[in-house]
């Protein structure tokens, strides 16, 4: 994506693929699916594709990446969501036979779209079809000093829900287990990786973007805060946002050896 009003900038809609030993394959976010990029981009809005100029790539959805990592999408037996804004909810309809693992906050707000800004970050065709979803509500156990709510179903402990509400009403990272570290996939608390080291790291744009389109501002900001905290405590753990490129390619060139 090259958001018009930040020349120069381009951000990724970050997806992981699990291969679990349980249950087949695990995608963590779903970036744009096959059915946004048709018509030109149609269904995304004229909004969307103003200001935030996505590349419409068939080769780039989550569906075309697994095929291309030689895998057959039927594999994909789960998917877990940060949020069900329109850039991460798009793939859903890709895999119809998933469950989709959620926080229940998350999903409520995507189905109500209460406010002007719901109405336009929730886009109901993406979802609304789907059949099969796993909601969840509870507070969860400390995890590195953030809630984390284990046992996604049929997922064992591969991969746990972290409460990071504010961006949406039920944001949540995902933290996957990596070998002996963590993977904590951060969604939309923050947007670039050096918001990560200072406060306010980031480009304005960017700055200004999130608080456009947060929900709560003071939660969000705490968060951010303590994700900072825990990405300088030195705990085992490869903290990463949605849409940082940067990040993607670094984490990317670990996953793969080769
Ligand atoms: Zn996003």
């Amino acid at each position: 994506m090259c958001p018009r009003l930040a020349r120069g900038l381009e951000m990724v809609c970050h997806v992981v693929l699990i291969e679990t030993a349980a249950d087949g394959l695990v995608l963590v976010d779903t970036g744009l699916g096959t059915a946004d990029l048709a018509d030109g981009g149609r269904r995304l809005g004229r909004m969307f594709l103003g200001m935030v100029g996505p590349r419409l790539d068939p080769a780039e959805p989550a569906i075309a990446r697994v095929r291309a990592l030689g895998h057959r999408p039927e594999d994909v037996r789960h998917i877990v969501v940060t949020h069900l804004d329109l850039d991460h909810a798009g793939g859903i309809g890709d895999f119809p036979w998933a469950t989709v693992h959620v926080h229940a906050r998350e999903l409520a707000a995507a189905r109500a779209r209460a406010s002007f800004l719901e109405r336009h970050r929730y886009l109901t065709a993406q979802f609304a079809e789907h059949a099969t979803w796993q909601e969840y509500s509870d507070e969860g156990d400390d995890w590195h000093g953030l809630r984390g709510i284990r046992a996604l179903g049929g997922l064992g402990d591969a991969a746990m829900l972290v409460p990071l509400f504010g961006h949406t009403r039920g944001h949540s990272g995902v933290a996957v287990k990596n070998g002996e570290r963590w993977l904590l996939h951060a969604g939309d608390a923050y947007f670039h990786r050096r918001e990560l080291e200072v406060k306010d790291g980031a480009p304005a744009m960017l700055r200004w973007f999130q608080r456009v389109v947060e929900i709560d501002g003071p939660a969000r900001r705490s968060n951010q805060d303590r994700l900072r905290e825990l990405g300088k405590g030195g705990a085992p753990i490869d903290i990463f946002c949605a849409h940082d490129r940067v990040e993607l390619e670094r984490l990317a060139r670990a996953a793969d050896p080769s």
